[in-house]
């Protein structure tokens, strides 16, 4: 039971869903070739997405149904305008509430993250070269983003810094990532390459943990690199170099999943929920909730519908066909 006595929202294979990442905008400042389609998205109307008291609502729903954690998430968050309104209602709520952002506009909101006591940080950052960030996100950020890491640091805040390693792209940087840990209290989290629609992936694309791992214990030697114990739920696998201010982890959705322990759910910009990442179907909240209908039901019922595995894709192979899949861009669920 929930602290307010309602059922946690509890699926067919017993896990346990107290995480909510909710996605605030599907538009973004970067173009990441990875997540958003070359030729765009087609934007929801305005209508039909969730106003910043219907998100706090639903939020409220959720917390009520025994969800302890928010992720906000997008399109990027922080070009939402009414961002600081929002976070200051959501920081009412008795969650922990975190952020994934790609850091170009973070250095604006400091005091307000430190007020809605926001401590971790998510942020993107696939690259230590503004080339080839200029290549990745078709924007001249890199040095903006740099001086935002550093200026979070400063500040105290727990940063995550994620890079989707592609091969071809960035894979020559695993150790130049690893090498920032020495002396940067940060975590670093190489995240395998996933297939969303119009992100051009195919499995040659992708860096396994295998490869991550050779490559790591290759150039540290296999006694240096320290496995750590990871948290409940955590999809990360984590490690340390011996001696080493920060950490490095993997997220390996495609070759080594982690669904037994999943306790994620997923509510988009215009108000659908998704059981997974990979789900290709969604279930609408808001209508039901505009109308004034209860949505605890459809929210439980979606629950009950998730898949054990990556949304039915059990096999890696299942990834091959990725173009019969039907998903959104990752743009437009929110990672
Ligand atoms: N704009 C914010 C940002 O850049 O962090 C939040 C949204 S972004 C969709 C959230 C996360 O999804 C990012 O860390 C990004 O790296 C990850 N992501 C997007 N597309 C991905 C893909 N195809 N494979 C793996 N991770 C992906």
């Amino acid at each position: 039971m929930s602290a307010t006595g309602a059922h946690i929202l509890t699926d067919s294979f017993g896990r346990k869903h107290t995480y909510l990442r909710i996605s605030l905008t599907e538009k973004c400042n970067l173009r990441c070739t990875y997540c958003m389609p070359q030729e765009g998205v087609p934007l929801t109307p305005s209508k039909h997405l969730m106003s910043a008291e219907e998100i706090f609502q639903m939020a409220s729903l959720f917390v009520q149904e025994g969800v302890t954690k928010i992720r906000l998430t997008g399109g990027e968050p922080l070009v939402r305008k009414d961002f600081p309104e929002l976070l200051q209602k959501l920081s009412s709520l008795p969650i922990k509430c975190t952020l994934t952002t790609n850091g170009v506009i973070i250095d604006r909101h400091l005091d307000l993250l430190k007020e809605c006591e926001v401590t971790t940080i998510n942020l993107s950052l696939d690259t230590l070269s503004a080339d080839k960030f200029k290549k990745i996100t078709f924007r001249n950020d890199f040095e903006k983003v740099y001086e935002n890491l550093m200026l979070l640091l400063d500040h105290g805040f727990q940063v995550k810094i994620n890079v989707v390693l592609m091969k071809g792209v960035n894979d020559d940087e695993i150790i130049d990532f690893l090498e920032f840990t020495k002396e940067n209290p940060i975590s670093v989290r190489f995240i395998e390459f996933m297939p969303f629609e119009g992100n051009a992936w195919n499995r040659t694309k992708t860096i396994s943990y295998q490869h991550i791992m050779s490559v790591v214990k290759t150039h540290f030697g296999s006694e240096t690199v320290l496995r750590l114990q990871d948290a409940p739920n955590d999809t990360t696998k984590n490690y340390k170099i011996r001696g080493f201010e920060g950490f490095f982890g993997i997220i390996s959705t495609v070759t080594n999943p982690f669904c037994d322990s999943c306790n994620r759910l997923r509510l988009t910009a215009n108000g659908q929920l998704k059981n997974c990442l990979f789900s290709d179907s969604e279930s609408d909240l808001l209508t039901p909730f505009r109308a004034g209908e209860d949505i605890r039901p459809v929210i439980h019922n979606a629950v009950m519908k998730k898949h054990a595995m990556r949304g039915g894709l059990n096999r890696p192979e299942d990834f091959e066909d990725v173009t019969q899949h039907k998903n959104r861009s990752m743009i437009r669920i929110g990672g």
